[in-house]
């Protein structure tokens, strides 16, 4: 189920971002790349998807309900940005694959398949793609659109072989190329460089410590209130 923003966002066949992650907790970092893509990349919004159960790394440290809560704190009032619950919901391994098979069947049939889909992830993501299910896959299915992200330069010379390959054949240095067809491109874009991870949060909340000004506080406040990530 999708939930939109407080203004419903107008019907459009403008590129859609997907943005998918652990969320746990969603920071700045996350909003800004949302943001950010959404504004150099012309999107018509970006749909965010909290993972369930992650597939590729160890299990988040809060729950999947509070992961939601928090990234639905975080965008609140923002009408470029939706939230997802379909992968928060299932029972099943989150694969990126078939949460976009599922959005490209959406909606009115061909529309929904010629729409061009965005997937917006960051360069540290971006190199990790060959260790997700079916990966190739993904360009079938959707654009993908890296972020610069400190500390994790993209570079097709740094890349695991097969991705660098793919990489050289489908990297597009311009954004118009992702409203020209529905799938298949590699984008990157610039963004305010924010070395802020959720892993730090966590450490700096596990010690007692301040995370204000790294994420919202709405979400700090429910993080306080829910009692998540500290030492006990
Ligand atoms: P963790 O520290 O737990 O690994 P994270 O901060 O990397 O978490 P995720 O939820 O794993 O956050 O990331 C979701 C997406 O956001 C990924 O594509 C990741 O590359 C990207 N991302 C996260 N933080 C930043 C940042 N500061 N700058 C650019 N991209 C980011």
């Amino acid at each position: 189920m999708t939930e939109q923003g407080d203004v419903a966002a107008p019907l459009s066949t403008a590129p859609l971002g997907i943005f998918g992650g652990t969320f746990d907790p969603v920071h700045l970092g996350h909003l800004r790349l949302a943001e950010e893509a959404a504004e150099h990349l012309g999107l018509a919004g970006v749909r965010w998807i909290p993972a369930g159960r992650p597939a590729h790394r160890g299990p988040p440290s809060v729950a999947a309900a509070s992961r939601l809560a928090m990234v639905r704190l975080a965008i609140a009032g923002n009408p470029r940005f939706s939230l997802d619950d379909a992968e928060v919901a299932s029972t099943e391994p989150s694969y990126t694959v078939p949460t976009l098979e599922r959005l490209r069947g959406e909606g009115a049939g061909e529309a929904a398949a010629e729409r061009p889909l965005v997937l917006l992830v960051g360069a540290d993501a971006f190199a990790g793609l060959p260790g997700w299910h079916d990966w190739q896959r993904l360009f079938e299915l959707a654009h993908i659109a890296v972020a610069h992200r400190p500390g994790f330069p993209i570079d097709p010379g740094q890349l695991p072989q097969p991705l660098a390959e793919i990489f050289r054949e489908r990297f597009s240095p311009s954004p118009a190329t992702l409203a020209s067809a529905p799938a298949g491109s590699i984008v990157s874009f610039a963004m305010t460089p924010l070395a802020i991870s959720a892993t730090q949060i966590r450490a700096l909340l596990g010690e007692g410590r301040s995370a204000r000004y790294l994420l919202p506080d709405s979400v700090l406040d429910y993080i306080r209130r829910e009692h998540l990530y500290c030492r006990n």
